[in-house]
């Protein structure tokens, strides 16, 4: 274990190394493994596309999905082996382990995975410069303690260059960590209390991804409507004044932000749904159950009252809102009737779209030691009934966007030659025919044809405005 502020440095390697981090899970872990590359950066490591070509191999790891820490340890044969080539060829890969696994099993790594030179937890990748010289130095490295100092503070900004390479979307971490401690999430373990940074940082970044053409920023936090970061003038700013002041930096155009907890989701933060133009008609706010008896075992702190209490006053201040949300099915205790239950209330909210999940036991979180554990076979019926639903739900609110003129930012190049693939102000990816000056720009774009994940359309004629409530219908 390294102590905490050791300071070794990364020497003799200057503009000679590669770095490839490869990152599963949420949008939080591609913001984390973007910033582990930008803090690497001033070590000399330049980031690659693949393992092969790596000399440091990141694997960015989340604990959320079903056997997570199964399919790492897969992954850690395959680069063990690339580890082994590289050998024979002289050259010595070191192998990395960060995020929610990483902090979950610690040392457990090594011991199943003896090739890993260094774990490191999600709260820590600040430290990695030092820790993976130390790694070099003096063999394999552990560091999962919760760091007292501030890890966004401690971390590199990223470069111009490597901002732009990133497009013209961003993800910028808000708030970290948990406090409500639902009872099937490992977040609380895993990163900790309820953090938020203070809005003159977050500004900041915000400012310097505007510089580099970025267009459309999502603020990001496991439980990031519960923010109370502190402002210039001392006091604990809400998300709704956070949102406020970030419309304000010149450039940014689109805002999103994810993920929010319904309890959160408070007055003021509605009515900036209503107020705020460059707030994007669009939300994800999981549920989880329609159940009441199933919301109380998972600890979830609302009811389905709740929850429709939410989205009714969302729908009233922003009519055309779409919604998205996360589903477990099959937690403990589930019956038939629970479940009935939260196909209603996917009827009667009607999403734009859901992801749908089998629970699964986390080691450490009081779901997994609950008695009635749901069968794996109800578990998967109960899951394809949903997720048919679900599927329908999606399909329906993409076609009442057909015809419709929309404001498309256009984010990549698409596949064919000539095609750009945007996202309109409800997430859609819409791919059109357009020059790729257009790349980083709004346009008004007729949504013409429906596929089953995405929308395609033609470029209109009439000036990009992103939709008002007036324009309700989606
Ligand atoms: S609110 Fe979200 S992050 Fe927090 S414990 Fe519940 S599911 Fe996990």
């Amino acid at each position: 274990m390294l102590e905490k502020g050791s300071e070794t440095k990364l020497t003799g390697m200057k503009g000679s190394r590669k770095v490839y981090v490869k990152s599963f899970g949420c949008q939080m872990n591609v913001y984390d493994s973007q910033r582990m590359a930008d803090t690497l950066a001033p070590e000399g490591y330049v980031e690659t596309a693949t393992a092969e070509a790596a000399d440091l191999v990141i694997l960015n790891t989340c604990h959320i999905r079903e056997k997570a820490a199964e399919k790492v340890y897969s992954e850690l044969g395959r680069v063990r082996r690339l580890k082994e080539a590289a050998a024979g060829e002289g050259r010595n890969v070191l192998i990395a382990v960060a995020g929610c696994v990483a902090q979950a099993e610690g040392e457990e790594i090594i011991r199943r995975a003896p090739a890993v030179d260094l774990v490191v937890g999600s709260q820590n990748y600040h430290r990695l410069p030092a820790l993976l010289a130390h790694a070099e130095r003096h063999g394999k490295v552990v560091d999962t303690q919760f760091p007292v100092e501030d890890k966004f503070e401690a971390l590199a900004p990223p470069s111009l260059s490597a901002t732009r390479a990133r497009g013209v979307t961003a993800f910028v971490t808000v708030q970290e960590g948990c406090d409500k401690f639902c009872t099937f999430c490992v977040v609380p373990y895993t990163r900790g209390a309820e953090v938020s940074r203070p809005v003159e940082k977050i500004v900041a970044e915000i400012e310097r991804l505007a510089d580099a053409g970025v267009r459309e920023i999502t603020l990001i936090g496991q439980n990031v409507n519960a923010y109370h970061g502190e402002g210039a003038d001392g006091r604990n700013w809400p998300l709704a004044r956070l949102l406020a002041r970030a419309a304000k930096v010149p450039g940014i155009e689109r805002l999103r932000y994810t993920t929010s907890h319904p309890l959160d989701m408070t007055d003021d933060l509605i009515a900036t749904h209503r107020d705020l133009p460059r707030l994007m008609p669009q939300l994800h706010l999981p549920v989880q159950s329609g159940s009441d008896r199933i919301l109380a075992a998972m600890n979830r702190r609302h009811t389905r009252a709740d929850y429709m209490d939410a989205i009714a006053r969302l729908k009233a201040a922003r009519p055309d809102l779409a919604l998205t949300s996360d589903f477990i099915v099959g937690f403990p205790g589930e019956t038939e009737d629970d479940f009935a239950a939260t196909l209603s209330l996917l009827g009667e909210v009607g999403y734009s779209g859901a992801f749908s999940f089998k629970y699964s036991p986390r080691p450490g979180t009081p779901g997994a030691d609950m008695a009635d554990q749901v069968a794996e076979e109800v578990k998967s019926e109960r899951l394809q009934r949903l997720q048919k639903a679900i599927d329908r739900q999606q399909a329906a609110f993409n076609h009442r966007c057909l015809g419709r003129t929309l404001p498309v930012l256009f984010e990549r190049k698409g596949r064919y030659s000539g095609q750009l693939v945007g996202r309109s102000p409800y997430l859609q990816p819409v791919q059109v025919e357009a020059p790729d000056a257009m790349l980083g720009r709004i346009a008004a774009v007729t949504i013409t044809e429906i596929a089953s994940n995405s929308l395609f359309g033609a470029l209109a004629q009439t000036p990009a405005r992103e939709p008002t409530f007036a324009a309700a219908g989606a």
